[in-house]
């Protein structure tokens, strides 16, 4: 696969899933490079742009599993409309920590939170349809649709990231020193 993006400047999409947005404050941890990432992209959907819906973009970067319906739609829609789409972070990748859950059965998490939990006042697990569906379990991006790079680490750090980025995006192939590689 070429995943060559083009001459112009590519477009980069970012999403938050079921996760901490500790992926997107890596990013940021770029520190001064962000000046050289403004000159290298250009912003779609992400929470530098607060765009609510994606567009058409070279480059999606996925952080959180799926762990709701809303996710599911989001998800879909980013691979619906990047040409490259990535796992960032543990939690795109296999799961991570909001896969916790999956060893034990979903009613049993409600009860726990909204029930049985120390301090509850007033027990009543919500249901308003405005809150999207929990699913059964929390699944790793690539479960759900294809998924062109992962990068693991909680987070991935921002030379991870930064290095991810510029080969990406100059074409060259994708190779990291070992140094930068974790799976935390
Ligand atoms: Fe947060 Fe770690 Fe998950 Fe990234 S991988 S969203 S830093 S818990």
């Amino acid at each position: 696969m070429n995943n060559r993006v083009p001459n112009k400047k590519p477009k980069l999409a970012t999403a938050a899933l079921c996760g901490c947005f500790g992926c997107h404050m890596s990013l940021l941890d770029i520190d001064e490079r962000i000046f050289n990432l403004v000159e290298l992209v250009e912003f779609d959907r992400t929470p530098f742009t607060d765009i609510k819906s994606v567009g058409y973009c070279d480059i999606g970067l996925i952080e959180g599993g799926v762990a709701n319906t809303e996710n599911v739609e989001v998800l879909r829609d980013f691979r619906k409309h990047c040409k490259i789409l990535v796992a960032v972070g543990a939690c795109a990748v296999n799961g991570g920590i909001p896969a916790m859950r999956n060893q034990f059965d979903l009613q049993d998490c409600l009860d726990e939170v909204y029930i049985d939990g120390i301090g509850v006042a007033n027990p009543l697990i919500p249901n308003d349809p405005e809150i999207p569906l929990l699913l059964d379990k929390v699944h790793p991006i690539h479960e759900v649709v294809k998924v062109d790079y992962s990068l693991p680490g909680c987070p991935p750090s921002a030379d991870t990231l930064w290095t991810f980025l510029n080969e990406l995006i100059s074409g060259q192939q994708i190779s990291f020193p070992y140094s930068l590689i974790h799976y935390d």
